[in-house]
C-alpha cells in the first residue's frame, strides 16, 4: 500500500483552517534549522530571482492567504512554505520540488511556526476542541 504525498492539491480539499494546520503539521519531526555548508546553501537558495519568481506566484496564487483561506489575510510577513521539506541535495540539484507550486503554500509566520514546531497553541484564531489522540498528536510519543 502507497501513501499519498501531501500535496497543495490535498489542503484544498479541506475545508477548515484547523484540518488544514493539521494535514500540514509536521510536529516537530522535521526542522529547517540548518547549520555551515546547508546554511550557506539555504541562503543562495532564498535570495535566488528562481525563488523569488517562484514565491511572488505563490503569493498571487494563494491572494496573501494563511494557508489558502478566503478571510486569513496575512498582514505580517508571509512565509512560502514547502509542504514536503526539501534537503540540501534537493536544493544543489534545483529539483523540481523547491519549485513545484504543488509543494508550496503561503503561511503566516505563526502558522509556519506551528507547522514546524508542533506549536498549535499559538495559532491564532483557532478554537481547540479536545479529541481522542490529541495527546498522541501533541505529545512526544509520536
Ligand atoms: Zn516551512
Amino acid at each position: 500500500m502507497t501513501m499519498m504525498s501531501k500535496s497543495y492539491r490535498g489542503v484544498l480539499q479541506l475545508k477548515t483552517f484547523e484540518d488544514r494546520f493539521e494535514y500540514l503539521s509536521l510536529a516537530g519531526k522535521v526542522g529547517e534549522d540548518t547549520f555551515g555548508y546547508e546554511r550557506y546553501l539555504n541562503q543562495m537558495f532564498y535570495h535566488s530571482p528562481e525563488w523569488k519568481r517562484t514565491r511572488r506566484d505563490i503569493i498571487l496564487r494563494d491572494n496573501g492567504c494563511d494557508l489558502c483561506m478566503i478571510g486569513h489575510e496575512i498582514y505580517t510577513p508571509i512565509h512560502v512554505h514547502h509542504i514536503i521539506p526539501i534537503t540540501a541535495d534537493d536544493i544543489e540539484n534545483f529539483r523540481d520540488v523547491c519549485f513545484d507550486p504543488e509543494n508550496l503554500i503561503c503561511v503566516s509566520q505563526q502558522t509556519h511556526n506551528a507547522i514546524h514546531y508542533g506549536s498549535k497553541n499559538t495559532l491564532p484564531k483557532i478554537v481547540t476542541e479536545r479529541r481522542p489522540g490529541d495527546t498522541c498528536l501533541w505529545g512526544n510519543n509520536g
